[in-house]
């Protein structure tokens, strides 16, 4: 029998079997392998939600094409506000986390092309203060490739292929806008520390 999202949300137990029974579609050959864990993400982006990720330890490096990512899907999933049905799941799941499967299989865009598309469009100063200061250069330096896998999820649900919960659209695009606006919100906090210095 297949399992449903609500009885993932239910027992624990079905978790990892209802994960595993997703239709990941055309990103199936980059993902190695699915595991559900009871552990709070890695990740804690203040304004970042998405309860999944995918992950590149599964033997490649940004910059080395060809690795299959290991996918994770915490218990965040299966409690989270917005993620009420099957095909919000799978918005998040496959339209989000495994499209960054792919991006990690090609290898771009890469963390040194974004590092130096923000130097353009700010300083190489600036991106060091930031990283070293605010001490979220994942953020800064995962900026293309989250804007791109947001602008992936909204694709299929403006398309009509992804029928999702209202609060999980609403919260698709604000995440999407924090990551277009963040030099310039990085830029702010910078002129603040600098200003703090000064005085
Ligand atoms: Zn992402």
């Amino acid at each position: 029998m297949i399992i449903s999202l609500e009885q993932a949300r239910r027992e624990i137990g079905v978790r990892q079997r209802f994960a595993e029974e997703r239709n990941l579609g055309e990103f199936a050959p980059y993902v190695s392998d699915i595991i559900y864990s009871s552990a709070s993400p890695r990740t804690t982006k203040g304004t970042i939600l998405m309860p999944a990720e995918s992950s590149k330890r599964a033997g490649s490096f940004y910059y080395i094409p060809g690795g299959k990512s290991k996918l994770w899907v915490y218990a965040s999933t299966f409690n989270h506000d917005n993620i009420q049905t099957e095909s919000d799941f799978d918005s998040v799941f496959v339209d989000h986390e495994c499209f960054h499967a792919k991006q990690n299989f090609r290898a771009v865009p890469n963390p040194i092309s974004a590092a130096f598309d923000y130097t353009k469009e700010n300083s190489f100063l600036e991106l060091i203060m930031h990283n070293l200061i605010q001490g979220d250069k994942v953020d800064i330096l995962n900026r293309k490739t989250e804007i791109e896998a947001y602008q992936h999820q909204l694709a299929k649900i403006e398309s009509g292929e992804r029928d999702v919960s209202r609060g999980l659209e609403e919260e698709i695009r604000l995440d999407l806008d924090y990551y277009i606006n963040l030099p310039k919100e990085a830029n702010l906090r910078f002129l603040e520390l600098i200003d703090g210095v000064i005085r």
